[in-house]
């Protein structure tokens, strides 16, 4: 691993990393008759890493303090905002925490925005501080080490936890418990070994054009899809004034026959992107042709998701809207680009 050298205000001595802490596990301690709360900052989290020390200086700031799940759009653009200003000022890349359960997401909205070469690294952890064999410090290092690592450059976002570094565009969450708990069905990208990152593949040709970062909000729900259903719910957010829906549907990207009138009235308001809830392969373009299925549904006007879940889907989507952008082909154009 070779520290980069020559920029900014740290060029004289170590790397400058920035390291944006968003609460979660990793910085939780236990109250003394109450469950775990954050409690810790980015300088308390690096002081419990010994590693650290002649490798990189650390500028850290404490963007949330609270539980993933409560993890707000502004909170991602105000970590976003911070980290393009550190790179500027000359920080070899940045590391966000964050708690587990929406990491995925903010490393996929980060990913959407960053437009510097620069590496941004989301790690978090699936034990407390306090507990033993806590993964934290372990998952922390690693982040760091990969942004330090040169060939991490231009990967835009990415997710490091227990020794494995993961692309944004497809790790999930797949646990509720164990230090194990994130995967990608398409694999890692690499690996972290006595101290070195180890890439497995190349990066793979050039990154989507990064999105403009939303000055505006849109509310994109997700519905699902499932045996039996029909389609009040959809009728149900459409009255209530929805900007867009997600419809994470069956098999291909499918529907059942009860739905569809409701869906095509979706369709003809409202930008409707149908996703895989298998959460692996791609959506279908040209295979099932009975009501419901991806020929109903594209002649009905309905986007198709490609390899995005519903999470992501929603998450472009409402990144698309919030910034303004409405025009059916360019929307379409973001999902047949980012869901290849
Ligand atoms: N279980 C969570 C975590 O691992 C809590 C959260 O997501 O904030 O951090």
């Amino acid at each position: 691993m070779t520290p980069a050298a020559g920029r900014g205000p740290a060029a004289a001595g170590l790397p400058e990393i920035g390291v944006a802490t968003m609460g979660g596990t990793i910085v939780m301690l236990r109250g003394e008759d109450s469950g775990l709360t954050p409690a810790l900052d980015a300088a308390e989290l690096v002081a419990g890493i010994p590693e650290l020390a002649g490798r990189a200086e650390v500028r850290g700031t404490v963007i949330s303090h609270v539980g993933s799940p409560s993890i707000r759009f502004d909170d991602v653009i105000s970590t976003l905002r911070w980290s393009l200003r550190t790179v500027d000022e000359g920080a070899t890349g940045i590391v966000v925490t964050h708690g587990t359960d929406t990491l995925e997401e903010t490393a996929f909205l980060l990913d959407l925005w960053w437009d510097r070469s620069e590496p941004v690294v989301v790690t978090g952890a699936m034990r407390s501080p306090e507990e033993s064999g806590a993964d934290g410090p372990a998952n922390l290092l690693g982040a760091v080490l990969t942004v330090l690592e040169p060939e991490s450059r231009g990967r835009g976002a990415l997710v490091v936890m227990n020794d494995e570094v993961f692309p944004s565009d497809s790790v999930t969450k797949t646990r509720s418990f164990g230090v194990d708990a994130f995967a990608s069905p398409y694999g890692a990208l690499g690996r972290i070994c006595e101290a070195e990152v180890e890439y497995d593949r190349a990066p793979g040709g050039p990154r989507p054009a990064p999105l403009p970062v939303p000055e505006g909000d849109a509310w994109v729900p997700i519905v699902a899809a499932p045996l039996g259903e029909d389609g009040r719910v959809v009728d149900a957010l459409l009255d209530a004034g929805v900007d867009g829906l997600v419809i994470d549907g069956v098999g291909a990207g499918h529907v059942p026959e009860r739905m569809v009138a409701a869906v095509d009235r979706a369709a003809r308001r409202v930008p409707v992107v149908m996703a895989t809830r298998t959460r692996r392969g791609r959506t279908g373009r040209n295979t099932y042709g009975y009501p419901g299925a991806e020929i109903d549904l594209l002649q009905r006007g309905v986007l198709m998701a490609g390899r995005l879940t519903s999470i992501q889907s929603r998450l472009l989507l409402w990144s698309l809207l919030a910034s303004g952008v409405r025009d059916h082909d360019a929307v379409r154009g973001e999902f047949d680009r980012r869901g290849r």
